[in-house]
């Protein structure tokens, strides 16, 4: 696996770890926002409990303010004990208690009969029923209209009980509707059977409530539910429940979701591109890399253009830049002594000129040149005369100096095809490819000449020297060339330019019979040129 997969892969691995935190963190919100919502509902709940009871001890209160009124307590008295009738009760009670803030009041005598309040039926007989009327309490009975409390407490007059008091408050629908205000939020009902009796938001009379999961779940909101307790209610009055809306709670818990989402994919796509940014840096410098090591497996030395950026690898290439400059400046000095050396080994180092190891490596290729062209390769062989004798009268040094007097002679002559060899101690050779050796011949006579008209100078002496040639050609269409036969015919005319005094030139034969046939063919050249030219007249 590349380097490039495997940033991906840690890219995704990281990407995949921050969602993975977003949500766990979102959900973890999401537990703490409800449970302290539902903590909320229920410190609420609690507060509505406080205040039923709070109302209730009001209940009391007001039974209170009217068992304690003497003039009302005397009103009985005259009823109950003597007879008279309670009209007079009535107004008197009217004037007097008729401002207090209650649903009903009755006044009930001792024996059960009605003193005031007639018109409170169900109040009535919920008194009746109750057995012990004879202590100050409350008590909830249920009405068509809705659960009612009542509070109670007996009327003493001198020590004796007349009556009881009661005052009671409807707790329907408009009294929940002033518990909790119609803000959509909040919601206070009854519930019997897991159906809303009374509820101060109408619209859920009649709903189905889930109480295992204490809910209320309508098509555009759902409420979570707390009971309410009411301590002196019996089983036979409905459950009261209080409920805050979910709906609110839902949106801020979406609002973060979308949040937590919108974070982790920008952060995922920050990572994304941070890494692409890495791989991009990380690429660009190894496939360089490996671009300049493929190009040096195949022997070449590329220049890499430096960089300015400071990463690593940056820093790596631009060494990497610098091997190379050094190793380019390595092999030219490697280039430049191995051209040196090969000059070395094909030249004379006394002369400068080519040696006997060229003459090998040249010729196959001079011969193969004239058997292609219909060429000659002449073989001017060169020795100098009496040579031993100036080395034994001027010493080697000497002898040298007339070597490289003679080389300088032999190079400023010869012409821009002459290829020029010092073949032993004082033995040259020049080997010519031409259309006709003729001019080998002229050439031969010219250096002898030379050579014996400008002696050498060694320590201020003149050394007058002479030179002996023999020259030998070959001609493709002579048969198989090999350069042991020029030497040998070259030899050959040398030997009798030797034995015929020296200072002279002696061509072999094989020059002559090539010279004739270049004459042929030249003439046989310049007749078709004339028979060419004649053709169209
Ligand atoms: P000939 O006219 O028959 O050619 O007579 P020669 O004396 O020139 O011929 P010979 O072959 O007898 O002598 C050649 C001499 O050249 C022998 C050798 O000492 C000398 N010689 C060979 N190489 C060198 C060299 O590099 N430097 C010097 N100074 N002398 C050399
Ligand atoms: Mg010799
Ligand atoms: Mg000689």
């Amino acid at each position: 696996m590349n380097y490039t997969s495997r940033i991906f892969i840690y890219v995704g691995m990281l990407i995949a770890l921050l969602t993975g935190m977003m949500l766990l963190s979102f959900k973890t919100a999401t537990d703490i926002v409800v449970s302290g919502s539902r903590e909320h509902l229920r410190h609420a709940a609690m507060r509505k409990q406080e205040s039923v009871r709070h109302q209730g001890d009001e209940l009391l209160n007001y039974t209170d303010i009217i068992v304690n009124d003497l003039r009302l307590q005397e009103h009985i008295y005259i009823i109950v004990q003597l007879g008279a009738s309670s009209e007079a009760l009535a107004s008197y009670y009217d004037r007097q208690f008729s401002s207090l803030p209650t649903d009903a009041h009755v006044i009930l005598s001792r024996s059960g009969e009605v003193l005031y309040g007639a018109k409170y039926s169900r109040l009535i007989n919920a008194l009746r029923q109750r057995k012990k009327a004879t202590s100050r309490e409350k008590f909830f009975f249920m009405s068509p209209d809705g659960p009612v409390m009542v509070a109670v407490q007996p009327l003493v007059y001198q020590g004796e009980t007349l009556a009881t008091s009661a005052v009671a408050r409807l707790l329907g629908d408009s009294w929940l509707q002033q518990q909790e205000s119609n803000s959509g939020e909040y919601l206070i009902f009854f519930e019997s059977d897991g159906r809303v009796l009374w509820s101060s938001n109408p619209d859920y009379r009649g709903f189905q409530i889930n109480r295992a999961s204490k809910m209320v779940v309508d098509t555009e909101r759902s409420f979570y539910l707390h009971e309410v307790d009411l301590p002196e209610a019996g089983t036979e009055i409905p459950r009261l429940w209080f409920a805050a809306s979910e709906t609110r709670l839902i949106h801020m818990l979406n609002r973060y979701r979308y949040w937590a989402y919108a974070f982790s994919f920008l952060g995922g796509l920050t990572v994304l591109l941070l890494g692409w940014l890495m791989v991009r840096n990380f690429r660009r410098p190894l496939a360089q890399l490996m671009e300049t090591t493929e190009a040096m497996i195949h022997g070449r030395l590329p220049v890499l253009d430096r960089n300015e950026s400071r990463t690593e690898l940056d820093l790596l290439l631009n060494r990497f830049a610098d091997v190379l400059d050094a190793l380019r400046r390595e092999k030219a000095k490697v280039k430049r002594a191995h051209k040196k050396l090969q000059e070395t080994a094909i030249t004379d180092s006394l002369t400068g000129m080519y040696n006997r190891r060229y003459l090998q490596e040249v010729t196959p290729g001079l011969f193969a040149q004239v058997e292609r062209d219909g060429r000659y390769l002449t073989a001017i062989l060169l020795d100098l005369d009496y040579f031993k004798a100036v080395n034994d009268e001027h010493g080697h040094l000497g002898g040298d100096a007339v070597l490289v007097h003679f080389a300088r002679l032999l190079k400023h002559n010869s012409r821009a095809n002459d290829q020029l060899f010092r073949i032993g101690g004082e033995e040259f050779l020049i080997l010519n490819v031409s259309e006709n050796p003729d001019g080998n011949v002229a050439l031969a006579e010219k250096v002898r000449e030379l050579v014996s008209e400008s002696p050498a100078t060694y320590q201020g002496v003149r050394i007058p020297m002479t030179v002996s040639a023999g020259i030998s050609c070959y001609s493709g269409r002579l048969g198989e060339g090999s350069l042991s036969r020029l030497m040998r015919s070259a030899d050959k005319a040398l030997y009798e330019a030797k034995a015929s005094g020296r200072n002279r030139v002696v061509v072999h034969s094989s020059c002559k019979e090539a010279s004739t046939m270049a004459r042929k063919k030249n003439q046989k050249q310049s007749l078709s040129l004339v028979t060419n030219t004649k053709k169209p007249f």
